[in-house]
Formats: C-alpha cells, sequence, structure tokens
C-alpha cells in the first residue's frame, strides 16, 4: 500500500501533496491509525493528533495517539487525554498497534529522532505515511507530505487538512477544543507566529462549534500550582543573567533547585518567553537540567534566528523565533560553552533595535 518509503528531505517552505490517496484510504471502513507526535509534546502536538484521532474515530476508525513520554499537567484536561498511549508505560501496547496500522500520521514533528523509541516499528511498517506539520526542513520518510512552514501551528494545518478532505462533517466540539488549544498555545495566545488573517478566520470558525474560548484559556493559562510560581519567581529573581552587549538573556535551572520547588512536568513551561519582555532584549535561551542532559529551550524576537544555534550547538532545531535541543555536558560547561559562542552572533543581535 505504501507508495515506498521516499526519503524527503526538503527545505521548502511549502509542500502540500495531493490527499486523494489518503480520503480514498478513509473512505473504507474501520480503518487501524496510529498518531505519533515529538517527546515532551506540547499543546499544539496534542491538540493536533488529539483532534485528527477525534474526528476519524467519530467516521468509525480505530485510532491510537502515541506519544514518547508524558505530557504537562495543565493539557491533561483535554479531550482525549486520558486514552493516549505512553510508550514510558505502554510500549507494548503502542507497538501491537503500530505492526496492525494501515494508516500513520506524523504530526508536529519534523525528524524521526523526535518520536524517540518507535523509529524501527515506523520505518518498519508497511501503512500508509502521512506528515501534517509546520516546522521547517522536514526530513522523514512519508507517503503524503502536507508541510507549511508558514502558519501558527500544527493545528492551523489540521483544520486546512479537516476542510480540504470533506471530514469536517465528522468535527465537534471536543475536535474545535483540541484544534483552538494548539493554535493558542503555538502563538503564546497570539502574541507572535499570528499575523495571518488565515489564523484569524480558523478561530472564527472554530467558535462555531459552541467552544468556550475563555475557559480554554483559563484551563491553559491560569492552572499552574503555587510551587510552580514560585519557581519561577525565584528563575526570574535568582536566575536570570542579561548578557551585556548582547541583547541576550539566560535562565539556568539545576535538578536541585528544582527539587526544591517539587518539580513537575511543564513546570517550566513558558519561563524562556519572559526575558523577552525586556526592553532590549531579543534573545532568551533556558537551561533546565534534567535526569542525563541539559535541555536547552531557545526564543527570539524578530530577525535573530535561533534554530541555527539548536541546529549547531545543541543537536536540536525548531523555528526562527522558537528552537530546543540538548547539551550532554553538565550546567557549567554547557553555559560556559554558551557564552563562548554568543560573541560570534554579537553583529546580527546588536541589529536589534528596542
Ligand atoms: P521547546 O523550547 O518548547 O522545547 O521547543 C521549542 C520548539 O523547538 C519546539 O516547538 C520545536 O519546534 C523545536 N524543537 C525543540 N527541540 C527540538 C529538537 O530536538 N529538534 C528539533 N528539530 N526541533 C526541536
Ligand atoms: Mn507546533
Amino acid at each position: 500500500m505504501t507508495a515506498g518509503n521516499k526519503m524527503n528531505h526538503r527545505n521548502n517552505t511549502l509542500v502540500w501533496d495531493s490527499t486523494a490517496e489518503v480520503v480514498k484510504i478513509l473512505d473504507k471502513p474501520s480503518k487501524k491509525i496510529a498518531f505519533l507526535i515529538h517527546i515532551n509534546p506540547d499543546g499544539d502536538a496534542l491538540g493536533s493528533a488529539l483532534a485528527l484521532s477525534r474526528l476519524l474515530a467519530n467516521k468509525g476508525h480505530d485510532c491510537l495517539v502515541i506519544s514518547p513520554n508524558d505530557f504537562p499537567d495543565f493539557l491533561r484536561w483535554m479531550p482525549g487525554a486520558p486514552e493516549i498511549c505512553l510508550l514510558s508505560e505502554s510500549f507494548n501496547r503502542a507497538e501491537e498497534f503500530m505492526k496492525e496500522a494501515e494508516l500513520i500520521f506524523v504530526v508536529d514533528c519534523n525528524e524521526l529522532k523526535r518520536i524517540i523509541r518507535l523509529q524501527e516499528d515506523y520505518n518498519a511498517s508497511s501503512a500508509y505515511k502521512v506528515l501534517i506539520d509546520h516546522h521547517p526542513g522536514p526530513d522523514l520518510a512519508v507517503d503524503c507530505m502536507l508541510s507549511d512552514t508558514s502558519v501558527s501551528s500544527t493545528a492551523e494545518l489540521i483544520y486546512r487538512f479537516m476542510m480540504e478532505t470533506g471530514l469536517q462533517q465528522y468535527a465537534d466540539k471536543e475536535v474545535a477544543t483540541c484544534i483552538l488549544t494548539g493554535i493558542m498555545t503555538d502563538t503564546g495566545c497570539f502574541s507572535h507566529n499570528s499575523s495571518s488573517r488565515k489564523t484569524y478566520e480558523t478561530v472564527a470558525s472554530l467558535l462555531d462549534y459552541g467552544i468556550d474560548k475563555d475557559e480554554i484559556y483559563n484551563r491553559i493559562y491560569n492552572n499552574y500550582s503555587e510551587k510552580r510560581m514560585h519557581l519561577l519567581g525565584f528563575s526570574l529573581h535568582e536566575k536570570m543573567e542579561v548578557l551585556e552587549g548582547y541583547h541576550t538573556a539566560i535562565i539556568s535551572l539545576t535538578k536541585d533547585e528544582l527539587n526544591r520547588f517539587n518539580f513537575q512536568v511543564g513546570d517550566t513551561e513558558g519561563f524562556v518567553n519572559y526575558p523577552l519582555s525586556i526592553k532590549g532584549i531579543c534573545f532568551s535561551v533556558l537551561f533546565v537540567e534534567n535526569s542525563n542532559k541539559i535541555r536547552v529551550s531557545l526564543r527570539s524576537k524578530g530577525s535573530f534566528a535561533v534554530n541555527e544555534i539548536a541546529r549547531k550547538y545543541f543537536n536540536g532545531g525548531g523555528h526562527a523565533n522558537a528552537s530546543g535541543g540538548d547539551s550532554f555536558e553538565n550546567m557549567e560547561e554547557t553555559i560556559s560553552r554558551f557564552k563562548a559562542i554568543i560573541p560570534d552572533y554579537e553583529k546580527e543581535l546588536s541589529d536589534y533595535e528596542n
């Protein structure tokens, strides 16, 4: 059934293959369909996979969303979230399902290495494979690539896919809630990546499904623990360092520091954005110590692209203004290395006026 696992590595900003074959498969009765998302899934990854899986389940298919690991508490309320299969807990179940799946959607993920532990199963599967994503440089073998880096979020592409394939007849309030969550979280509540009219037209259409935008906002952004708030205060007051002359600020958090504040998955989500609200700062980096590595999150305002730094120095990648990666040195070495790199970007950073 597969078109032969062609290797795709296209840096185009828009690759939108024909969806005719997908529609043909979906029109047959009850198919097993797997939805794969990246490690440490965010609101867009979860929203996109949950929206699409619910649409197709409503059509009568057998759907399973598979996540490499657990997701933050503040997204646990999302419709369908309790049914997500976590590889960290139910690897065998995921593998069994992957063996039988006739269709696989990879959403909000541009590299196989980010679907951790299912790479071999993915490559071995003869299922028809579809990528729906908005990250630059999609690099995995698929039969149908739906990639557009100009959009706010993958969730916006799920909406586009739904309209193009006639699946909107299966949409409901829950599907619309998941799509809005993806758009809202990937745009920082419409503060970035959201200058296109299309984004607002999509949101307007979602409102027609009877969703409560304010309630969704509250569930995402007003849902933190007291400890997380204290950790944020500590991070900004004690751990933020402005790198004079480089329009840059960094925050680092060690395991011990996280433990002091009873760290839970997702607690540091959004911390990296705060330094960007300082006048004159256009580049912000957050270093968080995990069990065996330092997670690096990079954000910028304006034309300074951070994905090159993520790729070149931290085995990562992402968007021009929002990227991530990992460092396998300790915190001190990682920060020293970062500070040694930054003068190379002095010219580009100095272009920032604010
Ligand atoms: P975060 O800082 O939230 O972990 O990541 C920000 C963005 O960077 C993500 O939405 C994703 O687009 C991208 N990203 C994070 N980590 C990686 C990585 O290891 N590889 C690639 N290609 N992109 C990443
Ligand atoms: Mn996304």
